[in-house]
C-alpha cells in the first residue's frame, strides 16, 4: 500500500534537506507547503499578500487554505510521497486522516529531532538558492565557493525573510505549542518512528532510509 511519508520536526530541524534527498536518490515525490506558500505569495492578489504577511511573522496560514492546497497538489500523486511542513495542527492532522483514507494510503510519521540551541544556528545560517531550491548553511553545509548555489555561481543565495530572530523565536514557539503535541497523537497510533537530527547529513539520510 503507497504510503504518505509525514516528515515531523521543528522549523531547522533539517526536513527539508532530507526530504529533498529522499526525492533526488528515491524519486519519493516530495510535498512541501512552505515551498507552496512561498511560490503562492509572488503573486500579486491579496491573497498573496497575506500569505506574504504571515510568512514574514512567522505566523501559521489558515488549516483551510493549507489543505486546500495539500488536497490539490497531491491529487496527482500515484505513489508514495512525502510531506514536508504539514500536518502543524490538531485540526490539520484530522484532514490529513481523512485525505490518507481518501486516497488509500497509511501515514508514517518521521520525527527529525534537534536541541533548540541548534536549531536557532541553523536558521540563522540557512541559506538557499532561488533558481534550484538547494539548501545551504554558512555553518555546517557551506556552499563551495562563498554564497552562490554550487549548481548556479551565477545566482546569490538568498537568507528566507522569515530566518530573521524575531519570526523564528516565533516559528519555534509556535512548533511547541501546536505541532509538538501531533508527536504524542502519532506515538500513541503506532505510527512514529524518531531520527536524531543532530551531526552529519548523510548519516540521518540513512537512517530515514532504514525507517521507509
Ligand atoms: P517551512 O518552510 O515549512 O518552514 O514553512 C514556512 C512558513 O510557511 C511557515 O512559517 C508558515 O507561515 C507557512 N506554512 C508552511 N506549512 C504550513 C502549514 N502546514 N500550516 C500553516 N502554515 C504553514
Amino acid at each position: 500500500m503507497a504510503k504518505i511519508i509525514v516528515l515531523i520536526g521543528a522549523p531547522g530541524a533539517g526536513k527539508g534537506t532530507q526530504a529533498r534527498l529522499l526525492e533526488e536518490r528515491r524519486g519519493i515525490p516530495q510535498i512541501s507547503t512552505g515551498d507552496m506558500f512561498r511560490e503562492m505569495k509572488k503573486a500579486d492578489t491579496p491573497l498573496a499578500r497575506e500569505v506574504q504577511a504571515t510568512m514574514a511573522a512567522g505566523e501559521l496560514i489558515s488549516d483551510e487554505l493549507t489543505f486546500q492546497i495539500v488536497k490539490d497538489r497531491t491529487k496527482r500523486e500515484t505513489g508514495t510521497y512525502i510531506l514536508d511542513g504539514y500536518p502543524r495542527t490538531a485540526v490539520q492532522a484530522e484532514q490529513l486522516e481523512a485525505l490518507a483514507s481518501e486516497q488509500n494510503r497509511t501515514i508514517q510519521t518521521i520525527e527529525v529531532d534537534l536541541p533548540k540551541e541548534e536549531l536557532t544556528k541553523r536558521l540563522t545560517g540557512r541559506r538557499s538558492c532561488s533558481i534550484c531550491g538547494e539548501i545551504y548553511n554558512i555553518y555546517s553545509k557551506p556552499p563551495k565557493k562563498d554564497n552562490v548555489c554550487d549548481f548556479h555561481p551565477e545566482m546569490q543565495l538568498k537568507h528566507r525573510a522569515d530566518d530573521n530572530e524575531e519570526s523564528v523565536s516565533t516559528r519555534l514557539a509556535i512548533y511547541d505549542e501546536l505541532t509538538k503535541p501531533l508527536l504524542d497523537y502519532y506515538e500513541k497510533t503506532k505510527r512514529l518512528e524518531k531520527v536524531n537530527g543532530e551531526g552529519d547529513l548523510e548519516a540521518i539520510y540513512r537512517a530515514i532510509v532504514k525507517l521507509i
